[in-house]
C-alpha cells in the first residue's frame, strides 16, 4: 500500500489532501505535515468529515533537513509532496536524498533573498537522484504543471513542427477585497514584481515589469487585459519544446490590483531586504502578508472562473495552425467540493495526478525531470476525470 508524506497546509495542500484522500487505491496512507500542526489538523478533520478518511498530521520545519529526514524514517512513504513554499524546496530535495525517496513539488526554488525564478539549483540534483535511484517531479501544479502537460500534448498529437507558445492565465473571478494575493502573497508578489522575460529564437529577452500588455478573449471569462511576465515553465519547454521559436507567459490582472500593487511598491512595502523597525528587523515584504488576507479566506465568497492554457502555432501537414488547449475552473463549484478558491483546485489537483503518475509507475525515471518529459495522456486523461476538463479549439486569432 502506498504511502505519501505530504508537507505544507496551506491554500493548496487543502486540495491536494483531500484529492489524494479520494483515491484511496493509490493514497492508501496520508500524513501531513507542517509548521503550523493546527493547520494540518483543520484539513485532517475536514478529510474527516467529508471522506470518512484518517490521515496523520505532524510538526515539521522543512528548513530542518536533519527533521525532515527524521520524519521521512519514522513514517516511511514512497513519496515526498512538497506543497510548502519555494524556499523549501531544496531542503526538502536534500532530505530525500539522504532517506532515499522520490520527490514531488508545485514551484521552483527561490532563495529568499534575491526573487530569482530559475530551475538551475534544482536541476543541479540530477546527477545525485540518478546515483541514488531516486526521482523528482518539478512543477507539478497548473502553471507550472498542466501547461506544460499541454504542451507535450500537442507536441505528441497536433503537430509536426512547434513554432510559439503563449501562456495565458486568466483569474476571472471576484473575492470582494479590495486586494488580496491568490496563493501566498509573499511569493506571489515577488513573481508579479520581477521583470517580465520571454523566449525568442535561443535567446532571452526582458522588459520592464508588466509593461507589455494586450487583450484577449477568455473562453468562459470574456475579454481581459493580460501583462507579460516570466514564468518558469519557459525554462524547461524552451529546452524539451523541440524547434519552438518564442514563448511567452502572460497573465491578467484588474486596475483596481495594479493600482494597489503600484502604492506598496512605491512606499516599499514589497522590498524584500530587512529593515530596523522598533528594535528588531522585518523584511516589509513578510509584514505585509501578515496584514493581507489569508487566500485559504478568499474562498467562501469567491464568485467567477479561472480560464488557462496554451496558444499554440505550428505546421500540421504541411499546413499552419494555431489551437488554444485550456481549462476553465469555477470557484463557486470548488468551493462547494473542496472548500478551495480555483487558484488552489487548479494547482492542488494537478499535484495530485503528478503523484498518481509517479506512484503507478506510469511516469517512472530516475533523476530530475519536468512534466514535458513524459507521456501526456495518462495524465490529461486524469485531468478529465478528477475536475479540470481541458478543451481543444482551432483559434482564430494570433496572440500579438
Ligand atoms: P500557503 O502560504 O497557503 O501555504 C504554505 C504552507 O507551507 C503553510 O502551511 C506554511 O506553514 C507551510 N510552510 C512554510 N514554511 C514551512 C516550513 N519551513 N516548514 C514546514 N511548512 C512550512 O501557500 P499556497 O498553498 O498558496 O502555495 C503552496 C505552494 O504552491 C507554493 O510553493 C506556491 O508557489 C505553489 N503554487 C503553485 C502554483 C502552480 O500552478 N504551479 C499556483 C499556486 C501556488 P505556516 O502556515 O506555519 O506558515
Amino acid at each position: 500500500m502506498n504511502k505519501v508524506l505530504i508537507i505544507g497546509a496551506g491554500g493548496v495542500s487543502n486540495v491536494v489532501v483531500q484529492k489524494c484522500a479520494s483515491v484511496p487505491e493509490v493514497f492508501g496512507e496520508i500524513v501531513l505535515a507542517s509548521r503550523t500542526v493546527s493547520k494540518c489538523d483543520t484539513i485532517a478533520e475536514r478529510v474527516k468529515r467529508r471522506l470518512n478518511r484518517t490521515i496523520i498530521t505532524e510538526k515539521l520545519d522543512a528548513d530542518n533537513v536533519s527533521e525532515t529526514v527524521a520524519l521521512i524514517r519514522k513514517h516511511q512513504p514512497n513519496l515526498v509532496m512538497n506543497v510548502a513554499l519555494p524556499y523549501q524546496d531544496l531542503n526538502i530535495m536534500d532530505a530525500c536524498l539522504e532517506a532515499g525517496v522520490d520527490y514531488l513539488d508545485t514551484a521552483n526554488y527561490e532563495p529568499r533573498d534575491t526573487a530569482k525564478f530559475e530551475y538551475k539549483w534544482q536541476w543541479n540534483y540530477q546527477d545525485r537522484y540518478k546515483n541514488a535511484d531516486i526521482m523528482a517531479l518539478l512543477g507539478s501544479g497548473f502553471d507550472p504543471g498542466t501547461t506544460n502537460v499541454f504542451c507535450a500534448y500537442a507536441q505528441k498529437h497536433l503537430f509536426d513542427e512547434i513554432h510559439t507558445v503563449d501562456i495565458v492565465d486568466c483569474n476571472g473571478g471576484n473575492h470582494g477585497k479590495a486586494f488580496a494575493t491568490n496563493f501566498n502573497p509573499e511569493i506571489n508578489i515577488r513573481e508579479v514584481s520581477a521583470r517580465g522575460r520571454y523566449y525568442e529564437n535561443g535567446e532571452w529577452k526582458s522588459t520592464d515589469p508588466l509593461s507589455v500588455h494586450q487583450s484577449f478573449d477568455f473562453p468562459g471569462v470574456g475579454v481581459r487585459e493580460m501583462y507579460l511576465m516570466y514564468h518558469e515553465e519557459m525554462e524547461s519547454l524552451s529546452k524539451n519544446i523541440k524547434g519552438v521559436k518564442r514563448m511567452r507567459f502572460w497573465m491578467t490582472f484588474g486596475q483596481e490590483y495594479l493600482t494597489h500593487l503600484r502604492v506598496l511598491q512605491d512606499v516599499g512595502m514589497t522590498r524584500i531586504d530587512e529593515v530596523e523597525y522598533n528594535g528588531q528587523k522585518i523584511v516589509p515584504l513578510q509584514f505585509l502578508k501578515a496584514v493581507l488576507p489569508d487566500p485559504g479566506s478568499l474562498a467562501k465568497n469567491y464568485t467567477g472562473k479561472t480560464s488557462i492554457g496554451c496558444v499554440i502555432e505550428g505546421l500540421k501537414d504541411g499546413q499552419f495552425k494555431r489551437v488554444f488547449i485550456y481549462n476553465i475552473c469555477d470557484h463557486a463549484e470548488t468551493y462547494k467540493e473542496v472548500e478551495a478558491q480555483a487558484v488552489s483546485y487548479t494547482t492542488g489537483v494537478p499535484a495530485m495526478i503528478g503523484a498518481k503518475m509517479m506512484l503507478s509507475g506510469k511516469w517512472k525515471k530516475t533523476g530530475v525531470c519536468n512534466m514535458e518529459e513524459f507521456d501526456p495522456d495518462p495524465f490529461m486523461d486524469d485531468l478529465k476525470k478528477y475536475g479540470l476538463p481541458w478543451h481543444v479549439a482551432e483559434w482564430n486569432n494570433s496572440v500579438k
